[in-house]
């Protein structure tokens, strides 16, 4: 298996922490260019000044929809391309619906789902134009599972894999790969949101697992057959046999 992207451009969302770090770093590893796209400039600066010069840092709140919709000529201007766009970002929410805030609910929303969506309508044009592309989301195990505690979260991945199969289908004809990574828990400071019964649980269970293991994952995706559409890549630690 080729697993080398040198010469190619991939943007990652989320990309100054946590599983959207690992996967720009093992991107970087496989020879590409990556531009770290992040709301949080202090963190981006600090990880960026530790990868290199094929790491190029990316200033973007993905709850601005101005921002959003300017994110194809950004990465452009930096990178010069685009062969490969991770949205990654996201947050979480659990609890039962009656004690939610749904100002919090529709925050969460907005970042899983429709910022993402929106993120990969702004960029999808250019690489159908080339005929060649990936678009890869972090989606979640909680996208094809329910998982009773976390309603909210587990809506917002359920809508991304909806995105992601009709996306799939409606752009192959073009070239452009559509897939998803649906991890488990993973150690990132998402986790911080978690019950701590929960987080007991998880470990006392052996049920988390790293940042680089979903990475992996996503670099099997960009790198994998042009023949290959693998639907719903479900990562989870040996323990948890769903
Ligand atoms: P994380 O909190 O470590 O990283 C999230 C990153 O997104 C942070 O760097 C943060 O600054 C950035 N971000 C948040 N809001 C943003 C905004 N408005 N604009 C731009 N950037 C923003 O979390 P993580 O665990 O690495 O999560 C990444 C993805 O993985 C999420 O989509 C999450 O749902 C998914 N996921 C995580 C787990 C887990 O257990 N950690 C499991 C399954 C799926």
């Amino acid at each position: 298996m080729n697993t080398s992207l040198a010469g190619k451009v991939a943007a990652v969302t989320g990309a100054a922490s946590g599983i959207g770090l690992e996967c720009a770093k093992i991107m970087l590893q496989a020879g590409a260019k990556v531009v770290l796209i992040d709301r949080d400039a202090d963190k981006l600066r600090e990880v960026v000044g530790e990868l290199g010069e094929q790491a190029l840092p990316l200033q973007v709140d993905l709850m601005d929809g101005a921002q959003v919709d300017g994110i194809l000529a950004q990465i452009l201007k930096l990178a010069g391309r685009l062969d490969i766009f991770h949205a990654n970002a996201g947050a979480y929410i659990g609890g039962a619906v009656e004690e939610g805030d749904p100002d919090v609910w529709e925050r969460v929303l907005k970042l899983n789902t429709s910022a993402a969506f929106r993120s990969v309508r702004a960029v999808l044009p250019q690489l159908i134009a080339q005929k060649s592309g990936d678009i890869i989301f972090t989606s979640s195990i909680a996208g094809v599972v329910p998982v009773v505690w976390e309603p909210i979260y587990t809506a917002s991945k359920f809508a991304v894999q909806a995105f992601v199969h009709s996306t799939r289908r409606q752009v192959a004809q073009h070239g452009v790969r559509v897939g998803a990574v649906l991890p488990g828990p993973v150690v990132t400071s998402l986790l911080d949101d978690w019950p701590k019964e929960k987080m007991e649980e998880a470990l006392a269970n052996g049920s988390l697992m790293q940042p680089i293991e979903v990475a992996e994952s996503v670099l099997f995706m960009v790198t994998r057959s042009p023949n290959v559409t693998v639907r719903d890549l479900v990562i989870l630690p040996n323990s948890v046999d769903l």
